[in-house]
Parts: C-alpha cells; structure tokens; sequence
C-alpha cells in the first residue's frame, strides 16, 4: 500500500537489534539496568497517551504503577512463585479499575484543576498504602519470588523469569507489544478523535464526538498499561514500597515524556533510556548528581522543544512530508453534492423550534422569552445590536449552554435536555462567532474528522482511518462545496481568516447536518471572501434549515427569507425581511432612521 519511510523503519531495527544483542555481550548488572529502563520506559509510553495525546496532564499515574505492584505482592505466596497467568490480569485490571474511577472524577475539570485533582487522588492512595497494616505500612513488602510462567505442569528453564536475561526478554516482548497496541489506539479513529478532543475541545464536542467517554477510555487505558509496568517493577524489584505511588515518580515519569517528546508512540521510552541512563552516569561521578542532571534536564527541554525524538529526526532526515501522506490517502473529486436525509419533514414543517428559550448570567438576562422556528429551505437571520443575546441565543440551540427555561425541538424531537455531541449527532451544525477548528491538522484531517464523527462507529480503537470510504468521499464533497479542495494539505493554522471560515463550514457540511446554525460567518472578511462565502450560505438552505446571525445588512437582506430581530435579549420583531425593515420598532431599536428606507 504505502511505502515506509527510511527512519519509520530503521531507527526502531537497529534498537530492536541493539535491545536483542544486549543479554548476549553486557554482564548481568547492566542487563537488570536495561529492564529497569523498559519498564520505566512503558509507564512513560503509558502516560504520553493522555497527556501527549489527550492534551490531560495527569499526576497520579505511579498511583496506578504501583497499585498492580501492590497486588502482586499481596497475591504472591510468602515461599512459593505467584503464577504470572492469575496475577497479571488481576494486577492490571485493579490499575485499571483506579484509572476508571479516579478519571470519572477528574475528567469533570479542566486544565490547572484535572492537574491538582489527580495529584490529590495520587497522593491520597500513597498515604492509604503508607497507613495501611494489610500491605507492610511505610515498610512496604517483600515479593520473594518472580512470577511464574507456568502453566499447569509445564514449564521449561527458558520460561523461568529468575534468570535477568529471560526477565529481560519477557519485558522485551512486553514492552513490543505495548508499542503495537498504543500505535494502533493512536492512528485508529479512535486516536484521531482523541487528538482533535486535546486541540479543540469544543469543536469535537460540537462534531459529535463524546469527549467525556472518549478521555475516560483513554485514562482507563493508560492507568491499564501503567499497571503493567508496574507490576513488572514490583516482580523485578521484589519489593513494594508507598513511595511507588507517590508524586515524585509521576512527576519523574512526566519528565520523562517531556524530554522523549509528546507526538510519539515510542518518544517517551526514550526519554526514560536517556533520563534513566543519566542518573546512573552522574551518580556514578558527582556526588551532585540531583543537580547536574536537572541543568542537562532543562537544557534538552529548551533545546529539543520536541524532544531527543528531534536529534533522531536530524540524523536520519524523513523524506517524507505529511502533504505526500495526505495526497497518498486523498480520493479523487466527486462534484455531485449527497444531500442530507429528509424524509420526515415537509418543507414546512419547522426543522428547529425554539419556545420560551430563557437564560441568564447572574442577573442579566441575555436571552429572554425567545421563541423562533427554521424551516427545510429557508434561512433565517437573526440581527441586533452587540449584547443583543444572538451568540447566546445560537448557544442555547446546539446545546453549548444550557437553558433555565423553555423547550427545543428538532425535527419534531424534544432535544431540550440533550447534552451538545446528542445534538450534532441528531443533526445539527454550527459554526462559532470565533472561528472554531482543529488548528494543528490539516484542512481535510478537520473535514474528516467531522465526517468520522457521524460514521458508523466512530471511536474504533483499530483499522485505518482513511479506510472507510463512505467517510473519505463526504469529506471530499465538503471540502469542495466549501471551495477547499485545493487547499486540503494545508495545516489548519495557515490558512488565511476567510478560508478557515469556510473550513469551517466544510466541517458542518461534512456531519451531514439538517440545521445549520452560523454566528457572524462574515466576521473579519475582506470583500471577495464575503461574496464568496454569501454565496455558499445561499447553496446551504437546499434540503436543509439554515439560522444564521449577521451584522452585514446587504448580506442579510440578500440571503433571508425571514428576518428575526433581537434586543436586549427579546425578539422585538420578526417576519419577512422587507416589513420588518419598515416595522418603526427596529427602526427606532436598531436600524437606525436614516438606514431603514
Ligand atoms: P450578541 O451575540 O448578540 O452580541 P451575546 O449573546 O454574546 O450577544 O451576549 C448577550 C449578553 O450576555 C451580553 O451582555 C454579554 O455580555 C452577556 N454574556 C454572554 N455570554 C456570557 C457569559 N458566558 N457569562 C456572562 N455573561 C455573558
Ligand atoms: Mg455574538
């Protein structure tokens, strides 16, 4: 299918390959350092998956590291081996169980506080094994065996994990398969989805994606495969102590992923290889060794903003750009425009209906006993003065606010208490006053995504996300319908203001929306963007209803069929365009004398 590129493949053979020689040339020592240095290396892999990849800084992954160490201590028998087959799963899914739940809370806050509310969750589980009398208290406990990877009467000496080089294969394989696993979990759409959740909440939310599933998945999974490596350093250590839990090896294994780079699978494994290996060089020479390797510390991370990945990249160049990547995966143009299923609604049915729509902000009310209809193939314009309440108003219909009261209905349903991702996925679009889209991936990664999100089954942890093709060829047709097809490998963030507008409204076509709901689409435009973009505004409304809010009267005047105006949070007039430009209240309220005419 597609060519690999040369550092895709040679940089991790010759590690392989370096990894595999290792037990055969190094003495035994360093052979035990090595499988230290994996295993840290996995739990570094394991948090890079939320915090690299879900954008969630968590400080209570040792908390999960070292509850399955925990458990194989406890399970193991004081003078014989635990069998590696009964502990391992339960070590792990007792990791996973605390991610589950510790992330159900935490994943309610955002930013500075999910950072403080894990750290309190992390140290909170320290002090329960640190005061505990089952697990040794701040003594700790002893695991005098290695597991056993028996299984009934067989067994063979090439299984026995006592000897370092066969516990260092056994990570070896481990630590592969943990490589595969999250390589899969990152490029599935699933990965995808967990990406644009971390670059624009938001506007994932607004798609359809359940960012609140999607980020607790990903936290239980991490919390999962931080209790596989910890159970490997309790079986290596053959020790358990508190101070496994604590916030000092969160934060080792954080810095970790920072020095390793947080756009990669593998980064973090070396970040852990290299800070690992520092320690051990330093401590060896200075009896400051704290010190130095905290100036080497901040020297990578400003140096190598991206990591030591960065060094790799520099001595083995990649050929390949994520243009020729695109280009690879891009279909061919499809002109005809699919247009959105219909077949419940007349055209004069109302697609969205709004009554008695109430919301305030402490004692103001910015929208107040609002109702107002769209029906399939019209737009309907709302205008009023800034404050008006028509942001407010769009936020109360897609559900990014909630109402204190009043009714919304669409399509006939009742989506009042539907959270905003039930009502994308029950189609409705919308674009945001402030342009709103996934600034670090390119024009059609946005595109796709939001087609991604309204396919058949949107978060699949496996599989190719260019594969499906029902969801390759609606992003084409939205991008072109948008005018973008030509700029389709361009980064998000490069395009100028206008295009990122009509991306914009590429992303709500390709959700294959029956209302659309546009806020000051031609905010900031130049003239040739804005006639462009009326124009696109006009080829919406066909099989669809189209609400949209705009200051620019020629605009307005041009593309409404009905015409709403707000003040102060109320609908003071409303109706065909042309009597409510004579109605003497929004002469007075709003248009002005000399404008009305
Ligand atoms: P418009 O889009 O018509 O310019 P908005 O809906 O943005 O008006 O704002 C209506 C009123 O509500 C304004 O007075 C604004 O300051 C206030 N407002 C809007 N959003 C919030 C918020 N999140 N918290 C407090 N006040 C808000
Ligand atoms: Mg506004």
């Amino acid at each position: 299918m597609t060519l690999p590129t040369t550092r895709a493949v040679l940089a991790p053979l010759i590690l392989l390959a370096i990894a595999i020689a290792l037990p055969f040339v190094a003495p035994t020592y360093y052979v035990q350092f090595a499988s230290k240095a994996l295993i840290m290396g996995i739990l570094a892999m394991s948090l890079n998956l939320v915090v690299g990849f879900g954008g969630l800084v968590s400080l209570c992954h040792a908390a999960f590291f070292g509850i399955a160490g925990y458990a194989l201590a406890l399970l193991s028998p004081k003078y014989d081996p635990a069998s590696f087959w009964l502990t391992f799963p339960v070590a792990v899914a007792a990791s996973a169980l605390a991610a589950l739940l510790i992330g159900a809370l935490a994943l309610r806050t955002r930013g500075i506080y999910f950072i403080m509310v894990t750290l309190a969750f992390g140290e909170m589980l320290f002090f329960l094994f640190h005061d505990s009398k089952f697990a040794g208290g701040s003594d700790g406990a002893f695991i005098y065996n290695k597991p056993s990877l028996a299984i009934g009467s067989f067994t063979a000496s090439w299984l026995n994990l006592e000897k370092p080089q066969i516990f260092y294969f056994f990570i070896l394989v481990i630590l592969v398969a943990v490589i595969a696993l999250l390589t899969m979990i990152v490029r599935s759409p699933f990965g995808h989805a967990l990406a644009a959740s971390r670059d624009n909440e938001r506007r994932a939310r607004a798609l359809g994606f359940p960012i609140f599933r999607l980020q607790l998945t990903a936290f239980t999974l991490s919390g999962a495969i931080a209790g596989v490596a910890g159970y490997f350093a309790a079986a290596q250590f053959g020790f358990v102590a508190p101070q496994m839990l604590g916030w000092h090896v969160s934060a080792t294994v954080l810095v970790m992923v920072l020095i390793g780079g947080l756009r990669s699978v593998a980064g973090p494994l070396v970040g852990a290889l290299v800070l690992i290996g520092l320690e051990e060089v330093l401590k060896a020479s200075t009896e400051y060794w704290k010190l130095a390797e905290g100036l080497i510390i901040i020297a990578i991370v400003l140096m190598l903003p991206n990591g030591v990945r960065q060094l790799l990249a520099m001595v083995l160049p990649d050929r390949d750009s994520s243009g020729a990547h695109q280009a690879r995966h891009g279909l061919s143009l499809r002109a005809e425009q699919s247009n959105p299923d219909s077949k419940d609604d007349g055209p004069n049915n109302p697609a969205l209906r709004a009554v008695g729509l109430h919301k305030h902000f402490g004692g103001l009310a910015a929208v107040s006993d609002v109702s107002l209809d769209v029906r399939e193939g019209e737009i309907h314009a709302v205008i009023g003065p800034n404050g008006a309440g028509k942001s407010t108003l769009v936020n109360l219909l897609s559900g990014d606010l909630f109402l204190n009261d009043g009714e919304i209905g669409l399509g006939g349903h009742d989506i009042t208490k539907l959270k905003a991702d039930r009502r994308a996925l029950a189609g409705l679009g919308r674009s945001y006053q402030k342009t709103t889209i996934f600034p670090q991936f390119t024009a059609q990664e946005n595109v796709r995504l939001a087609a991604q999100a309204h396919a058949n089954s949107p978060l699949k942890m496996s599989g190719d996300i260019y594969s499906d093709t029902e969801t390759a060829q609606r992003t084409q047709d939205a991008l072109h319908k948008a005018g973008l097809a030509e700029r389709a490998n361009l980064v998000a963030a490069n395009l100028s203001h206008g295009e990122q507008r009509q991306l914009e409204i590429a992303m709500v076509l390709a959700t294959q929306p029956r209302v659309i709901l546009l806020d000051e689409p031609l905010a900031g435009m130049g003239q040739a963007e804005a006639r462009h973009m009326v124009d696109l505004i006009a080829s919406l409304k066909q099989g669809r209803a189209v609400l949209v809010i705009e200051h620019d009267m020629d605009a307005v005047f041009e593309l409404a069929d009905r015409l709403t105006v707000m003040a102060d949070g109320h609908v003071i007039a409303s109706g065909a365009p042309q009597d409510v430009r004579n109605d003497p209240a929004v002469k007075l309220a709003y248009l002005g004398d000399g404008d009305a005419s």
